[in-house]
């Protein structure tokens, strides 16, 4: 015990440190991004408008990493709270409603529990967070796919033994052997502009929930992540 204990105070440490540096990089890269943008008449004169588009938008992908290395590695233990799993998610399809709308897909909820209100005990924030990951690459692989077939997103709620089966599909591009074999780790990502954090934070969040998550997945037809948590008291 005494070890574990030990390996946590470390664990504990090396997320301040890491937070902290991760802070201290994120004021030089504010200014760089001031400055780039100063420079931007100077560059389309010389006809470099490509490199001020790229510089603007590797700038912008270190603060997304930073960005999302911070919010993984706060200690912060879940602020559990109970609510209806669909409240989440019609709030999550509400913030992804335009975005969705701008790639002609449709966003559908479906809720298999008839009379009552499947309940789960979260962190409100954490969990949304973890729906919106999700959905945000259900979209990104469905306009991969350009066109050839309406987008669909459905997400399906269901009662499964003392747990909510919550189960996010999308007729998108899918995913071969080797990316569902990796989709969960830190930094994995085969986008251009990918942090390759959301998936991994994702699944921290539902372990700390006491939660699992399973994946299918077939190339050019879809993918279903299914996300069981434990029903609320
Ligand atoms: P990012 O979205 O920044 O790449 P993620 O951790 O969210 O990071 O996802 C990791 C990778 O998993 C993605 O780059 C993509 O290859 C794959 N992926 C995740 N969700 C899907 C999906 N619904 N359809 C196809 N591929 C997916």
């Amino acid at each position: 015990i005494e070890q574990t204990a030990l390996q946590n105070d470390k664990l504990a440490i090396l997320g301040r440190i890491s937070a902290g540096i991760a802070h201290e990089i994120r004021n030089p890269l504010t200014s760089i991004r001031g400055f780039i943008q100063l420079l931007k008449p100077y560059l389309f004169q010389v006809g470099k408008e490509e490199y001020f588009r790229i510089i603007l938008a590797e700038i912008d992908r270190a603060n997304d990493i930073i960005y999302e290395f911070l919010n993984s590695s706060k200690p912060s233990a879940p602020m559990k709270q109970i609510i209806p799993i669909n409240e989440l998610i019609k709030e999550v399809a509400l913030l992804t409603e335009s975005e969705a709308l701008m790639r002609n897909c449709q966003i559908n909820l479906e809720s298999y529990s008839s009379e009552k209100e499947l309940k789960v005990s979260v962190d409100v924030k954490q969990m949304k967070q973890v729906i919106l990951n999700i959905v945000k690459n259900a979209l990104d692989a469905i306009e991969e796919v350009r066109g050839e077939r309406r987008g669909l997103i459905d997400l399906i709620t269901r009662e499964d033994g003392r747990y909510v089966e919550l189960t996010i599909r999308d007729n998108g591009k899918g995913m071969d052997r080797s990316t569902l074999n990796r989709l969960f780790d830190p930094f994995f990502t085969t986008k251009q502009s990918g942090t390759g954090l959301g998936l991994s934070v994702s699944y921290r969040i539902i372990r700390n929930h006491n939660g699992t998550v399973r994946v299918n997945s077939e190339i050019d037809a879809g993918t279903s992540f299914i996300i069981y948590l434990p029903l609320a008291e």
